[in-house]
């Protein structure tokens, strides 16, 4: 007897996994244990044979895409900073943990001549935005707390998630431009969608049945 496939699915920490626990138990998809009590970073579920694992959102994509989980859940911002979607599906929008990528800047401050001094952690998406923008930037590459950059002189403008844009406001930042609307992701790796199709397959067709999902 062939033994019985298992599936792994990396689900991002924080917001994220608040809102798509909710997403996953509508399906019949129950961690074992509760994840916030816990140190434990992988689950087993209701679902026999899934698993999953608890991680950041920039480790999401990296994980799905050497196949090490068979799928992921994580914001669209994480998938465009990542850019490995050659080895990964992206087949359901879940339409939760909305949001928008936006440039801000000083409240009132004249947009500058010249070079800009940009500080994000999202990198690539930065210098893929300004570079179609045709402005000439420095990126100055940052972990967190991206709103203290320009208060501190350290950059002209930032490139960061926006929600409600008080965080923005409290650091006297403004929005400037939308780069992107944002919202998490079911993500698949390839290679795992053909050798556990009869798995995978119905999860996905599950998932964009569930309520709210958007395209
Ligand atoms: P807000 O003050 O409501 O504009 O929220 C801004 C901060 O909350 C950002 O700097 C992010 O760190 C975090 N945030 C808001 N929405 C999300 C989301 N959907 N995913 C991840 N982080 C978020």
């Amino acid at each position: 007897m062939e033994p019985r496939q298992t599936l792994t699915l990396a689900v991002t920490k924080g917001r994220i996994l608040a809102e798509a626990l909710p997403l996953l138990a509508r399906i019949g998809i129950r961690p074992a244990e509760e994840i916030e009590a816990s140190r434990k970073l992988v689950f087993d579920t209701s679902l026999p044979g899934l698993r999953l694992l608890v991680l950041r959102g920039s480790d999401v994509p990296t994980y799905v895409q050497f196949g090490a989980a068979d799928l992921g859940i994580a914001g669209k911002d994480m998938l465009m900073e990542h850019g490995g979607d050659d080895c990964y599906y992206e087949p359901v929008n879940l339409g939760i943990a909305r949001c928008r990528l936006m440039t801000a800047a000083p409240l009132g401050a004249e947009p500058k001549a010249g070079r800009l001094r940009i500080a994000t952690k999202y990198v690539n998406v930065a210098r893929r935005y300004y570079a179609a923008q045709g402005r000439q930037v420095d990126i100055i590459k940052l972990y967190g707390a991206m709103e203290l950059a320009p208060v501190m002189g350290l950059a002209d403008e930032i490139v960061d998630i926006v929600d409600t844009g008080s965080t923005l406001t409290a650091n006297h930042l403004e929005a400037r431009e939308l780069i992107a609307w944002i919202s998490s992701r079911l993500i698949v790796n390839k290679g795992a969608l053909k050798t556990k199709y009869a798995l995978i397959q119905p999860l996905i067709d599950h998932l964009r049945q569930t309520p709210e999902p958007v395209q």
